[in-house]
Order: C-alpha cells, then structure tokens, then sequence
C-alpha cells in the first residue's frame, strides 16, 4: 500500500521500519559498547554573555559518532536510553569528557570556559552506582564553579527529597543551576523561590518568531525582567538571526546561543573558536 502512494510514502514507510529497528535492536546491542569503546563524542556551543569581559561560556552537547552510521543526534537516542535506564551512564560519560577538556585547557594556562552539562530528571535523586561529581571534580583538582547543570522544569518540580538534597548540596558547592527549555513544561513557578536558580534557558519556540510575533516578545520581556528581579541570568535559546540578536539584547538577556553566533562544535573546532588553538 505504502508503495501505490508514491515514492514519498514509501520513504515514509521506510523510516518508520527504520525507527522502530533503531529503537529496538540497534540502541540496545550498541549503545552499552558504544560507551565501552568511546563512540559517543562531546561537542561545545559557545554562549554569547552580553557582559563585557566575561565571554566565556559553553554548553556540551552529546554526539553518536557511529562508526557505519555516521554522527547520530542525541534525540535518536537520548530518549530510548531515557527508557532503558542508560540515560544516568551517559550523563556521567559526558561529564567525565568535559572534565578531561577543563583540565587540558587548564593545564595550557588558557581562561577556562563555564561548561553547561544537561542532566536528565531520570533517576536524579537515585546515586546507586552513579558518579559523585563533587568527589570527581575534588579528584581532578577542578573547580565546581566552572559547571552549570542543565535540568528541566520538571526535574525542580520533583518533590522526591531526594533529588531536592542533591541539587541543594551540588548548589551548596557552587555548581552552578539552569533551568532547560523554560516555559515549554507544566510547572509553576514556586520553585524559582524554593530553589536557587542561576540561569533560565528561554526555549527556542520563543525566538523563532520573536521578530514578527508581538506575543512572543511580551513573554520574552516578561520572563526577562522577573528574572533580574530574581538576580537570575536569562539565555536566549535557538537565536538564528542578527534581527533577533538584536531584538534580544534591547530586551536586555544575558546570553544568546544559536546557530547564528556557532553550531555545536567538535572540541577541536572549539578550541579554534574560543581560543584560536589550531592543532
Ligand atoms: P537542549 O539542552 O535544549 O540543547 C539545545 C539544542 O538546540 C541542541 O540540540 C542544539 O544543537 C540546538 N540548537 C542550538 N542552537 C540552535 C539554533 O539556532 N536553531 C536550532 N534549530 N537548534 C539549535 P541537540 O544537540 O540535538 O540536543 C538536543 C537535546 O538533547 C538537548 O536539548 C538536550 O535536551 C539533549 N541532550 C544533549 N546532550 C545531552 C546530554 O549529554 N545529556 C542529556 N541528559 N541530554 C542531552
Ligand atoms: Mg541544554
Ligand atoms: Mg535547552
Ligand atoms: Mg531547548
């Protein structure tokens, strides 16, 4: 039937088999080797602070780089690896590599960058055979204030003590707090009083059309000046455009990242863009 449709539709058909093989054979066999053998690879993208000399910042996100398939997306398998219970490996993964990329450009004497490492709501309270990242930075002679971690409204809004006393104690050791995509989860705000909160992600789906979309911009605005109220630093996700770079510095947001300042870069590449380090 699929094929009577046109070709289109059968290509359709096609990446729906291919889905549901990926999410059921492919990501199960490989993705335990794959941390094995070192396939998941970090990429930086930079953060533009609109506060003079203080320029550098950068979020890690985690990349496939599969050996036949290519560099895969984290949401081809971040969410099955959600479901298999893989995702708190990979958290730590991630972080142990941005560790092992702060002490070398540490040890070059180069001004280290504030990284963002997103971690998942998946487990957060549960440490059972998790990394202790305070004990892993104290190992590395790291310190914690050089870290943001990115969690999303409903990882704060868990009211599991639990994850609350993690937070509060990575808090406590100067680990910084961005609150994800915010605005795009069911939550009130309570826990911006409950929590000390550094950073509000503003999710992309309110920059895509900040230029022509009044409302768009009133909840920018709005989300913007509570913020500074709060003392917490407000970054624009998703930027795109010098139009909306400039639409969001008038607003008067902290940082900006988006394809239009730099894509994900692979360290190497970062290196170049953040310190002119060409290997
Ligand atoms: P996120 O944390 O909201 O990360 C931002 C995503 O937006 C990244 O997608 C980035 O490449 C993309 N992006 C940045 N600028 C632009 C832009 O100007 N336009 C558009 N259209 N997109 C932009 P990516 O790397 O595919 O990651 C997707 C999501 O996967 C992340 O969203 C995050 O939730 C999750 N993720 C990535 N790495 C990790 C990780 O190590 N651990 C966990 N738990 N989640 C991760
Ligand atoms: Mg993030
Ligand atoms: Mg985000
Ligand atoms: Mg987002």
């Amino acid at each position: 039937a699929a094929k009577e449709m046109g070709g289109s539709a059968f290509k359709f058909y096609n990446a729906e088999l291919e889905s549901s093989w990926l999410a059921r054979t492919f990501i199960i066999n490989e993705l335990e080797s794959a941390l094995v053998r070192e396939e998941l690879d970090v990429h930086y993208q930079p953060i533009i602070s609109m506060a003079e000399h203080e320029n550098l910042y950068a979020e890690a996100l985690v990349r496939w780089n599969h050996p036949e398939r290519g560099m895969i997306p984290p949401s081809d398998f971040l969410p099955q690896a959600e479901r298999m219970g893989m995702i708190d490996k990979i958290d730590d993964y991630v972080f142990k590599r941005v560790c092992r990329d702060l002490q070398r450009w540490q040890s070059k004497g180069i001004n280290t960058p504030h990284i963002s490492i997103n971690r998942s709501a998946h487990n957060f309270g549960g440490q059972r055979g998790r990394l202790d990242w305070l004990a892993y930075l104290a190992e590395q002679s790291l310190s914690s204030g050089l870290i943001t971690l990115e969690i999303t409204e409903s990882t704060l809004m868990q009211k599991q003590s639990e994850s609350r006393m993690l937070l509060h104690r990575l808090r406590d050791a100067d680990i910084k707090i961005a609150v994800d995509d915010f605005g795009t989860g069911y939550s009130s705000l309570s826990y911006l009083k409950e929590m000390d909160v550094d950073f509000l992600k503003i999710d992309r789906s309110f920059i895509h059309d900040i230029e022509d979309s009044e409302d768009d911009r009133a909840i920018v605005e709005a989300i913007t000046d509570m913020s500074k109220r709060l003392d917490i630093k407000v970054i624009a996700e998703g930027v795109e455009t010098a139009v909306q770079a400039d639409i969001l510095k008038n607003i008067g947001c902290h940082g900006l990242q988006g394809f239009y300042y730099s894509k994900p870069l692979p360290v190497a590449e970062f290196e170049v863009y953040m310190f002119g380090i060409d290997r």
